[in-house]
């Protein structure tokens, strides 16, 4: 029989269970067999990939992470990598690549699909950082995680008249940094694709709202900021008010997917499958207009994201 195959690359993203499952439930249901890709790019150079059946995917839709193990592999990137993984394909009568990853991930789909393997990607990642899609599998869970770990660093910044400056994910993309900003009433809300200054966007932010009887305050800091420390002891230096940083990390990319990410999840594995039934490839499963559709991988390679500067501009005028 025909056989597609399906891997995780780059970062894990809590739903990526979910997307794997309905690429294995509906290749399956629509005839072919469905291989396993152990550790991303690595697994198809190693020839590490097992066949999966309807019951290797029980259980896994409220799993985070992903049952595949995800990996960075720098062999793949590079020609000679792309040729030997298309090669591994070929003897495995692998007709089609299901990848699930982030940008990075897409380059080497769209390569590998150069190299005669078709090849469909879907946006996993936390960040919500793929110009082409309104959404990421995972974004809402880490929104929503992040949101309930700074609830309780606000419980005790609140019992303590404390200012706490929390670094969420996001090396190049504010989305989580904004939602989440917006979400727990940051004061200031630093962003890659948004020039601040620390005097006018944070102490006097600070200083004007603790006129008004403010005593404690968060300051939200995008990973792609950075210096999350230092901001923290600048502010404790100038104002005088006690302030910890907290840099959330990982906890962001754990947990137990929500219902939006296994819902997307389950439609984007679905789409990717029909993809390459039709003999389709270096396409990627976006989601645009609120519906599942999909692009050609160099055209959304291509794409520039814009910044929700109108929800950033909210944020200014109601966090004081
Ligand atoms: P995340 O957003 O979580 O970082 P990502 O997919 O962007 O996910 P990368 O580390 O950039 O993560 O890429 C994952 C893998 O994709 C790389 O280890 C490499 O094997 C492959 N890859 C990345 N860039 C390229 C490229 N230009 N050509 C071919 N393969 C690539």
């Amino acid at each position: 029989a025909k056989s597609i195959a399906v891997l995780t690359s780059g970062g894990d993203a809590p739903g990526m269970n979910a997307a794997i499952r309905a690429v294995v439930r509906s290749g399956i249901s629509k005839g072919f067999s469905v291989l396993g890709v152990r550790r991303g790019y690595n697994g198809l150079l190693n020839g590490d990939v097992y066949e999966m059946n309807l019951r290797s995917v029980s259980d896994i839709i409220g799993r985070g992470g992903t049952i595949l193990y995800t990996a960075r592999s720098p062999e793949f990137n590079a020609p000679e990598g792309v040729k030997k993984a298309a090669e591994v394909c070929s003897r495995l009568n692998v007709v089609g690549v299901v990848v699930i990853g982030g940008d990075g991930s897409f380059r080497g789909a769209r390569d590998l699909t150069n190299a005669g393997v078709p090849c469909i990607g879907i946006p996993g990642t936390i960040d919500n950082d793929i110009a082409s899609s309104e959404y990421t599998i995972g974004f809402d869970t880490a929104m929503n995680t992040a949101v309930d770990m700074i609830d309780r660093i606000r419980d005790t910044a609140e019992s303590h008249d404390r200012c706490s400056v929390v670094e969420v994910m996001g090396r190049h993309c504010g989305d989580l940094a904004l939602q989440v900003g917006v979400a727990t009433g940051a004061i200031s809300i630093l962003v890659p694709e948004m020039p601040w200054d620390f005097q006018t966007d944070i102490i006097d932010r600070i200083r004007l709202a603790q006129k008004t009887g403010k005593r404690h305050f968060i300051i939200m800091v995008a990973e792609g900021v950075g210096g999350t420390n230092e901001i923290a002891n600048r502010i404790q230096k100038e104002t005088g008010i006690e302030t910890r940083a907290t840099i959330l990390g990982h906890v962001q990319r754990g947990g137990s997917p929500n219902l939006r990410d296994r819902v997307v999840a389950s439609e984007m594995g679905y789409h990717a499958v029909t993809l390459l039934e039709e003999g389709q490839g270096n396409r990627v499963v976006v989601v645009r207009g609120g519906k599942v559709v999909d692009f050609d991988i160099t055209e959304a390679l291509n794409m520039k994201r814009t910044f929700n500067k109108a929800l950033y501009d909210v944020a200014l005028s109601i966090s004081i």
